[in-house]
């Protein structure tokens, strides 16, 4: 059997995002194949053998990596359209192009939002996929795919609809599945890509999209299907007001008491955006620990409010960050979301007191890990987790002068991403993927952000 080889990391600031936030000014991290094996203070233990590289994080912030819990990837090539819109308006004008995305044009997409995440810092990315036209190639095939390519962790969220207009939902009726398709198409995607091991590079979850795009019969029986899989369930939850208006006058209840009378609250679930949630949801989110993906740029661009941070972690309820689609997103970046969220929630009802740096800090390495179900091995830097984590430059113009790495980190400019590592692997060097073509990801985005515009006007 080869000996482990092992990658040592020195003379950096270390935040380990532990359980008692313990930051080192000067530490180690030592990976050994793809797992940490010894973090600490100054310099890292003597005799170790095989060790294959030394690097000396000298002016760096050692983190764990970023962790994105809600994105749609094929947005990628819808950024830039109804910029002025709240979501329902947003939808309406979307679907349409959306219901004509094809595998190709897929793949593209998601290498763009992977490529702009994984340079981003982000080691463990997720994807909440939810349009399936008939006859289109194997999606989930291409976005899984693509993530193993680059080398970065991955969730696949396979999404559905079956609500379509005609049954009082918001999509186009050509934009769903049934009910059926939908349900066999996603136990199949568990079936063939879902790796339940510790050490998983690919999970897929159950993840019908929202009470406004799903039947009940759907949301119910996903729920069944995926505790019969053992698999995790996700979906969008009280992100409007309209949202609110349309559960009350659909199913005579707010959007949680609806999740509760299907099944959906629950450790195994996570819940993108809860911006409203009143007294009462945010209590039902904790008894039954169902986490919470918060999206504050997202929610920002569409103007659906602030969610209730402070309060949900008080109540503790896991939260991680998620950039949301690209749509409603067009920076792609979850780096941005740490100083975003502390932002966003400090014009809330808590004001300075709302959430520190660490805590941002947390909500997008530890807290994603907890919503993923994952955070027995990623989220922070603990021995025996796996080896994903990143180094920060700090001794730059954007960043030097900044007392705290952590405060630097979140409230100052997007620092420089030196090395990120995936499962004792390195994926980026400075600032650059070492697992794909950026230059070609980008044409080919553009090409087929063109090619999907041009069969949408119908050219
Ligand atoms: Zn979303």
């Amino acid at each position: 059997m080869a000996a482990v080889q092992r990658t040592v990391i020195e003379n950096g600031a270390v935040a380990t995002v532990d359980a008692r936030d313990t930051e080192y000014a000067t530490g180690h991290v030592v990976i050994a194949g793809n797992r940490i094996e010894s973090v600490g203070a100054g310099a890292a233990p003597g005799g170790l053998e095989n060790v294959v590289r030394r690097i000396d994080a000298s002016g760096h912030l050692v983190t764990p990596g970023l962790v994105n819990t809600h994105h749609h990837f094929y947005q990628w090539i819808t950024r830039g359209l109804a910029t002025d819109h709240n979501l329902f308006d947003w939808l309406v004008a979307l679907y349409p192009t959306w219901a004509r995305i094809d595998e190709e044009m897929v793949r593209a997409a998601a290498n763009g939002s992977l490529a702009m995440m994984a340079r981003g810092g982000v080691t463990t990315a997720m994807d909440h996929h939810y349009v399936f036209p008939r006859g289109t190639g194997d999606l989930s095939g291409a976005i899984i795919g693509a993530a193993r390519e680059m080398g970065v962790r991955f969730t696949l969220a396979r999404g559905s609809m079956d609500r379509g207009e005609s049954d009082g939902g918001l999509p186009p009726d050509f934009a769903v599945e049934s009910l059926d398709d939908a349900l066999a198409a996603t136990e199949d995607t568990v079936r063939r890509h879902h790796d339940p091991s510790a050490d998983a590079m690919t999970q897929v979850a159950v993840a019908p999209c929202s009470p406004f795009s799903v039947s009940t019969e759907l949301l119910r029986q996903g729920a069944e299907l995926a505790r019969r899989l053992g698999v995790r369930l996700h979906t969008h939850g009280s992100e409007t007001v309209e949202e609110e208006k349309f559960c009350h006058e659909l199913f005579g209840m707010g959007p949680t008491d609806y999740f509760e009378s299907t099944g959906w609250l629950g450790e195994d679930v996570w819940m993108a955006h809860c911006v409203h949630m009143n007294d009462s949801d945010i209590a039902a989110f904790a008894r039954t620990r169902t986490g919470v993906a918060h999206c504050p740029s997202s929610n920002a661009r569409l103007a659906a409010g602030i969610a209730r941070v402070p309060d949900l972690l008080a109540a503790g309820v896991p939260v991680g960050l998620g950039v949301d689609g690209t749509a409603s997103n067009e920076s792609g970046e979850l780096h941005t979301e740490l100083r975003n969220a502390l932002l966003v929630n400090r014009l809330g009802a808590h004001r300075e007191a709302a959430l520190t740096a660490r805590q941002a800090l947390r909500l997008g390495t530890y807290g994603g890990a907890q919503v993923l179900g994952r955070a027995g091995q990623i989220g922070s830097l603990e021995p025996g987790k796996l080896a994903d984590l990143v180094l920060w430059r700090m001794d730059t113009l954007a960043h030097a002068s900044i007392a705290d790495p952590v405060a630097a980190l979140v409230l100052g400019a997007a620092a420089p991403v030196t090395a990120s590592f995936v499962d004792g692997r390195q994926i980026v060097e400075d600032g650059r993927l070492l697992t794909a073509d950026e230059d070609a990801i980008a044409r080919a985005t553009r090409d087929e952000a063109r090619r999907l515009a041009r069969i949408a006007t119908g050219g």
